[in-house]
């Protein structure tokens, strides 16, 4: 597309002008843009950043393809950084309960952003507790999950945040974390891994002073075809 001789990006991912070669003036007119189509767009600072960076990547924010991206781009991030917003006590609605053996909920999808690159990782988080005398609503611990994965933060402090929120909301005997993700930084780019997981744990209470309960954790981990239904 040509606009005052200036050549932007196609709106089909070609790169067809030269990076950080726009000028102060030609990104303010991107968000002059977006403020006349949707009002109080600037005020959206999120937005009016994510269009400056489209800006600055010489991509053409008026071609259909990138017209709402900063909107969906802020959302995402907006979504991605939940996490930072939720009370681990709201979620975790305890009960009564006599048992004092282990139990384990495996399997639990998550996605997260890695504060490195800002790129996506995910896979599925195994958690087990050990109650003293209150459990949690099963659905609660996935919440819980997700919803601090839901920051830019590393595998290794996730597990912890988790564990740590558990044990001082629920207060059991202790707890045990487990996440297998890939990452999309080692799969997309620089090595190019594409099959590398990555595994880390997290243990609190009785799982870090006896190792029987771990081990039991990690036999109790059920995976795809071990489930009745
Ligand atoms: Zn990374």
């Amino acid at each position: 597309m040509h606009s005052n001789g200036k050549v932007h990006g196609n709106g089909n991912g070609a790169q067809l002008l030269e990076i950080g070669s726009l000028t102060n003036p030609q990104i303010q007119d991107f968000i002059n843009f977006h403020e006349s189509r949707s009002p109080g767009f600037s005020a959206d600072r999120l937005q009016a950043i994510i269009s400056m960076l489209l800006a600055e990547l010489g991509f053409d924010l008026m071609s259909e393809h990138f017209r709402d991206t900063p909107k969906r781009v802020a959302r995402f991030y907006r979504e991605f950084t939940r996490g930072y917003r939720v009370n681990p006590a709201e979620i975790l609605k305890t009960f009564a309960s006599r048992n004092s053996e282990l139990i384990v909920v495996s399997g639990v999808e998550f996605f997260s952003l890695c504060p490195h690159h800002l790129l996506i990782y995910g896979g599925k988080i195994h958690f087990g507790y050990v109650a003293d005398s209150r459990i949690v609503g099963i659905s609660k611990i996935p919440r819980l999950i997700q919803a601090l994965a839901a920051r830019a933060v590393v595998q290794e402090d996730l597990v912890a945040d988790i564990a740590d929120a558990f044990m001082s909301v629920v207060k059991p005997l202790g707890c045990a974390v487990k996440a297998v993700a890939k990452h999309d930084c080692v799969a997309a780019r620089g090595v190019r891994c594409t099959e590398a997981t990555m595994t880390t744990v997290a243990l609190r209470g009785i799982f870090s002073e006896d190792q029987n309960y771990a081990q039991n954790f990690y036999q109790g981990i059920t995976h795809n075809g071990d489930c009745a239904r």
